[in-house]
């Protein structure tokens, strides 16, 4: 009884956030912009494919906002992680570690390299990739060879390392990527949900090799569909242009390919879409950080852990996210909420629990476990248009 007395406050504090809503989505994207003029003039440009001004334009962009020298504009997240893997010089055999607590896409896109995803543990505080958990893996399982590191139980190479800045709030990145240099393994950051996150004043994105970004209808900022390597490398950067348009030898009329490419570039249109949402960009992310912080203060005084930056960071607040003292807890205020008209949600599935992954190497990973019975996403969506 007590619970549900509990449950009801909840609720009734976020439709309070929302009250001109019936049902409260997780997240809804708003278009208030220049999204239809943009897109308007992209079709009156008659460039609505790969090439036009809006794909350069959405590039420019992404690397001021991001604090890099190049992005590399992709149709898809899933697809930026892909080639991001292998700008980073990922094959066939070889291994990558990653967080057991992320989004599918980070493990499908290391499988499409061919490669084996290794999954380690998450610190509690920021949901990402734990330094500690990933240094121990190391020291454990891993050997330090001339020409890269390697797994002492399988014998591949330790080919990459992608943490995550989960819900947008930022992982120790700046520890991680000192322990990635020790060992000498690329570090590839999925920034997919992090657009607008900050470490120590540093973009998200920015610390490793590459960086990728989505612009999913779900994510802070969306192009429909889309999505962005960074990075400060003249080299990768023109390679990963090269690979997402089919490996096309540059030539005004011959059609010559130099290896086997992609057809991965995002389309003008959905680029205007990005440009006339990245324009609202610093408003989405005060209105995020508002929220989260009305949240902070409500579930402070019930005594319900809120998911928070920590100080090192600042969160685009993509996701809200709280915590619940077990399973049987979560599972009612799910059900509760959902049947109350406000959409909420637990975490993904650990990787190392779908039948794909569940046979490959992990650490104990005590953390994700722990979170994955606990955590609950609750509505995160823009109140301001
Ligand atoms: C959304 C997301 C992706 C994939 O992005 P898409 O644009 O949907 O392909 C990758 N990684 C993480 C962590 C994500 O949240």
């Amino acid at each position: 009884m007590e619970q549900e007395l509990h449950f009801d406050s909840i609720i009734s504090f976020i439709r309070g956030m929302y009250p001109e809503k019936s049902y409260v989505g997780l997240h809804e994207p708003v278009f208030c912009g220049n999204e239809r003029k943009y897109v308007l003039d992209a079709i009156d440009s008659t460039y609505v494919s790969s090439v036009g001004s809006y794909v350069n334009l959405f590039e420019e962009m992404m690397a001021k906002i991001t604090g890099t020298r190049y992005a590399v504009a992709i149709v898809n997240g899933t697809n930026a992680l892909h080639i991001a893997l292998m700008l980073a010089g990922v094959t066939r055999g070889e291994e990558v570690i990653t967080q057991a607590l992320t989004f599918i896409a980070t493990a499908n896109a290391i499988s499409y390299n061919g490669a084996y995803p290794v999954f380690v543990d998450v610190d509690n505080d920021t949901l990402g990739m734990s330094p500690e958990a990933l240094s121990s893996f190391l020291a454990n399982n891993v050997v330090k060879k001339s020409d890269g590191a390697y797994n002492k139980i399988t014998g591949r190479r330790i080919a990459a390392c992608v943490p995550m800045h989960t819900f947008g709030l930022p992982c120790r990145i700046d520890e991680i990527r000192q322990i990635c240099d020790n060992w000498n393994i690329p570090l590839v950051e999925d920034a997919a949900e992090s657009l607008g996150s900050y470490y120590d004043g540093k973009h998200t994105g920015s610390f490793g090799l590459v960086g990728v970004f989505s612009f999913n209808g779900n994510k802070t900022v969306t192009s429909g569909g889309g999505g962005a390597i960074v990075t400060d490398d003249e080299c990768i950067a023109r390679r990963a242009k090269h690979l997402t348009t089919q490996a096309k030898v540059p030539h005004r009329w011959d059609f010559v390919h130099d290896e086997i490419g992609y057809n991965f570039r995002m389309p003008n249109l959905n680029a205007a879409f990005a440009c006339a949402q990245l324009e609202q960009l610093d408003k989405f992310i005060s209105d995020k950080r508002l929220l989260a912080k009305a949240y902070e203060d409500f579930f402070g005084r019930i005594g319900v852990p809120f998911m928070k930056e920590i100080p090192e960071a600042t969160a685009n607040y993509w996701l809200n996210a709280i915590l619940f003292q077990d399973r049987t807890h979560r599972d009612s205020f799910l059900a509760f909420s959902n049947n109350n008209g406000v959409m909420t949600r637990p975490v993904w599935e650990l990787m190392t629990r779908l039948k794909m992954f569940r046979d490959c190497q992990s650490d104990g990973l005590s953390n994700s476990i722990w979170i994955a019975d606990r955590l609950v996403n609750i509505p995160s969506g823009f109140r301001s248009r």
